[in-house]
């Protein structure tokens, strides 16, 4: 089946809503609008019935203590327009005035009238002449009988079902109102919410042509919303970021490589050419490139080694500090002749790592501090144990690294300035193996860094010690 749009979706589910509450409000207004209106017309019956019987006993006091048949006529005739049959009986029980026998044709009619009115409000209604008897009682005396007959149990006049169905017709102008409205809401909220996910398909559908620019600008307040236009946003400068790593990857692999074998090209053609004599020195500086060569694609390879899922580490308990003083030792020599202080400091850091891995995390940090501290300068190695974690920080007051640069020196081949460190001989790939060793063992090797002042590598390695 076709997926249906979530605009549409949307819309369907607003308009069903409507349907079903209007509906709701459209029978409980019928059901209990006819249920009032059927109370109100019973109770004005009552009230009717017991006037009449109150102005039909007034009729006897004002007519001088009997009934007048002229002003009973006259009022028999009036209540006869309004739906009631009246019979007048005196004392002795003789009929006064009976607008049954007066007029037997018009009470016919309106009894009919009465009948239709009700058919047509209510298909099944069940009613039919009925008729209340009261005494006419003067100073506690009953001095006749007021009969009063009318179509029962209620009935609703003409006036009555025009209201009823002025009614009806107000409620159902309301409800396709209230329905077109919904429509009308329904439809923008729809498109509001499926706006930014249909912006969202359009970005990655971008991003999956290899367009990693594309940012989308969330205008909604939906946190949902927002949240996923900011998760397709990292995902796109995430992209983006390793396109540029990519391309910088392969331009600095051709220069890496360009370098020593245009060195090797030249000299050895200006031998074939007889330009140079293959002498012990040319021979030598050929030699140098290859091995520069072999050190780059030798360093490649641990990398890859230590990278891979695969690495098998031969950890041991060992203190971390004394680690760093034994590096440190080794790189003494080197140190005073560049005339840099070198110093270790800190607690006793027992760790559960590779120590020989570890030994060259240290060698490639303290390698690069040495390589970046001008004469004058100091490197100091400081271990501790800090929460469930072995620290070992490597500070120098070096040159220092760009912040622009800092994000990527840990990326193989990246060389913060290319030119400087043309003569420091690295090829920018021991940074790279040093993070790799680190997160082999769960850690992980992060860099403060500030120009012309120094850096600061710190190499975190969860402390397993007490758990063994
Ligand atoms: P390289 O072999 O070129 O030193 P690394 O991966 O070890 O490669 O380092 C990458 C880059 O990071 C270096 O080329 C250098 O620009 C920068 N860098 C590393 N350590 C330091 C440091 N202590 N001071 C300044 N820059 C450094």
């Amino acid at each position: 089946m076709k997926p249906i749009s979530l605009r549409i979706k949307l819309t369907l589910s607003f308009l069903m809503v409507a349907l079903f509450s209007l509906a709701l409000v459209g029978l409980f207004a019928n059901v209990f609008l006819g249920r009032q209106f059927e109370n109100y017309a019973t109770a004005r019956l009552n009230q009717t019935i017991s006037n009449t019987v109150e102005q039909v006993t007034d009729l006897y006091v004002r007519s001088g203590e009997r009934w007048n048949v002229s002003s009973l006529d006259e009022t028999g005739m009036s209540l006869l327009t309004d739906g009631l049959i009246l019979r007048v009986a005196d004392a002795s029980g003789t009929v006064l005035w009976d607008a049954q026998v007066h007029n037997n044709g018009m009470c016919l009619r309106i009894l009919e009238n009465m009948a239709q009115n009700m058919q047509s409000y209510h298909a099944n209604f069940q009613g039919g002449y009925e008729e209340q008897s009261f005494p006419a009682v003067v100073d506690g005396t009953a001095v006749g009988t007021v009969t009063v007959g009318y179509y029962g149990p209620y009935y609703f006049s003409d006036t009555d079902l025009q209201f009823l169905s002025a009614l009806n017709r107000l409620l159902l102008i309301a409800g396709a109102i209230s329905l077109a409205a919904c429509i009308l809401v329904g439809t923008f909220l729809a498109r509001r919410l499926a706006k930014p996910i249909t912006d969202v398909i359009s970005a990655t559908g971008k991003i999956a042509t290899g367009d990693y620019r594309e940012r989308l600008s969330p205008k909604e307040n939906t946190a949902e919303l927002t949240a996923l236009s900011h998760s397709v946003n990292s995902l796109a400068a995430s992209l983006e970021e390793q396109e540029s790593l990519r391309k910088r990857l392969t331009a600095d692999v051709a220069h890496e490589l360009r370098t020593p074998l245009t060195t090797l090209q030249s000299t050895v053609e200006a031998m074939l050419d007889g330009v140079w004599t293959p002498s012990e020195e040319h021979l030598s500086s050929c030699r140098e490139e290859i091995l520069r060569l072999t050190k780059l694609v030798d360093e490649l390879g641990t990398l890859a080694r230590y990278e891979s899922d695969t690495l098998a580490l031969n950890c041991v308990l060992f203190d971390l500090r004394q680690l760093a003083a034994q590096t440190a030792q080794n790189c003494e020599s080197d140190a005073q002749k560049k005339g840099v202080s070198l110093t270790v400091s800190g607690e006793k850091t027992t760790v559960f790592a590779d120590r020989d891995k570890i030994g060259q995390v240290i060698m490639n940090l303290l390698f690069n501090a040495l390589k970046f501290t001008p004469k004058g300068g100091s490197i100091s190695l400081e271990s501790k144990t800090e929460g469930n974690q072995a620290i070992l920080s490597v500070r120098d007051t070096g040159c220092g690294i760009a912040p622009e640069d800092l994000p990527f020196i840990f990326e193989r081949f990246y060389r913060a300035d290319p030119s400087r460190n043309r003569d420091t001989g690295g090829s920018g790939i021991g940074l790279a193996i040093a993070q790799a060793i680190a997160k082999a063992h769960g850690g992980e090797i992060s860099v403060k860094s500030t120009v012309d002042e120094g850096s600061t590598f710190t190499l975190a390695l969860p402390n397993h010690q007490h758990s063994i």
